[in-house]
């Protein structure tokens, strides 16, 4: 593992792949893919001067065109197959007489922080592994026949809120087979020096959409990127699962936890089950909420838990502000698009459904396990 002790989240050692990722782009045999995370997308202008009404996801899209990128994908794509698979597990384990409560796994800040001193509640991490991951072992599965025909490798780059993620990527126990999903991770910090660098102007491009067949998203992928969103997108579609119809209900529309109350929590009817789910940000908060848990004084259905307070739209790798307003502020856009987005539950987006049909069957199916599920008690980041 890496030496990031005191920082569960990695940002007091994050290492510099800028170099790497030009290197790779500026190979004739390697393929460059990249995608990026939703909370990217509230969050990449402030660095490279753009109003909030310019750096739209459309710009965003061409600017990493503009870099050099071969394709570029979108990690929301793989927030949607996140959802599919975790809120059929979610499903399956309401079923189960399991330990509760079931924890979210898409943050390896907070994975890292519960592996590490709380150890006992690791077997009841979602075993779903986190978008960026699912993405590349989708892309590296099925586009990379594709590419060695055209005698180029594959390289996979995540743009992403977060320093963690860097660390996450090496993990040889999230590889499919020998090859990492995920060859490289740049914070939003440098990407924007990445733009600057290849002087991309970015207020001058035209907005272009993301490639396809792995660009396309739902509203419900895109609030991943702030606190209590995965819950809710999850909640969207095992709802659905178990009834058959869409809910209307929003389960985290508050603000963020204060310090006298680290946790939201709630208690929702989904057909004839009763869920409660809780939603924490922020490690002292989730220290608080686990300690709840131990002692019995709180007992959950599905807990989501985001290392940066706000969830990743705070993230240890965006521009830095210190102040929760922007994280906020960011979330609010991360909110709009989700409202203004024709497609908002992720088992309704077409590209999800034909990726399912044409490769991996069922959420859950053995394919599935193989490039999409982790043993979450076998590693370490
Ligand atoms: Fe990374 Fe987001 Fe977790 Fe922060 S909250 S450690 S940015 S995944």
């Amino acid at each position: 593992g890496q030496c990031i002790t005191h920082c569960p989240t990695g940002a007091l050692t994050a290492r510099d792949d800028v170099n790497r990722i030009m290197d790779a782009i500026l190979d004739p045999a390697v393929e460059t893919v990249v995608q990026v995370a939703p909370a990217v997308r509230a969050a990449w202008g402030e660095g490279v001067g753009l109003s909030r009404a310019e750096a739209t996801p459309g710009r965003l899209a061409a600017a990493l065109h503009a870099v050099g990128f071969d394709k570029v994908f979108d990690a929301d794509f793989a927030a949607d197959l996140t959802i599919m698979e975790e809120g059929s597990e979610f499903v399956e384990f309401l079923g189960s007489d399991k330990p509760r409560p079931m924890f979210t796994s898409c943050c390896p800040g907070w994975v890292r922080f519960v592996k590490l001193h709380y150890p006992q509640f690791t077997a009841q991490l979602s075993s779903a592994k986190s978008p960026h991951q699912m993405m590349g072992a989708v892309v590296k599965n099925t586009l990379a026949a594709e590419a060695a025909e055209a005698g180029k490798r594959l390289f996979v780059v995540s743009i992403m809120p977060c320093v963690a993620k860097k660390y996450e990527c090496d993990v040889p126990e999230l590889a499919t087979e020998a090859d990492a999903d995920v060859d490289a991770v740049l914070t939003v910090r440098e990407f924007n020096r990445l733009l600057r660098m290849v002087g991309v102007n970015c207020a001058n491009l035209t907005e272009t959409p993301f490639d396809n067949p792995l660009g396309l998203s739902t509203g419900a992928a895109t609030i991943f990127g702030r606190t209590g969103g995965v819950m809710e997108a999850a909640l969207r579609s095992a709802a659905f699962l178990i009834t058959g119809e869409n809910p209307d209900f929003s389960v985290c529309d508050t603000t963020d936890a204060t310090p006298e109350t680290p946790w939201i929590s709630r208690e929702l009817t989904v057909g004839d089950a009763t869920v409660r789910i809780a939603v924490a940000s922020g490690l002292e908060n989730t220290a608080k909420l686990l300690d709840a848990l131990e002692s019995g004084e709180a007992a959950f259905d599905f807990v989501e838990i985001m290392a940066c307070p706000g969830g990743c739209v705070g993230g240890g790798g965006q521009p830095i502000a210190f102040n929760c307003e922007l994280a906020s502020d960011r979330a609010g856009v991360l909110n709009r698009l989700d409202a203004d987005d024709t497609l908002r539950y992720s088992h309704e987006n077409p590209d999800i459904a034909q990726l399912y049909a044409d490769w991996i069957g069922e959420p859950l199916s053995h394919t599935a396990h193989e490039w999409l599920h982790t043993d979450q008690e076998t590693w370490q980041i």
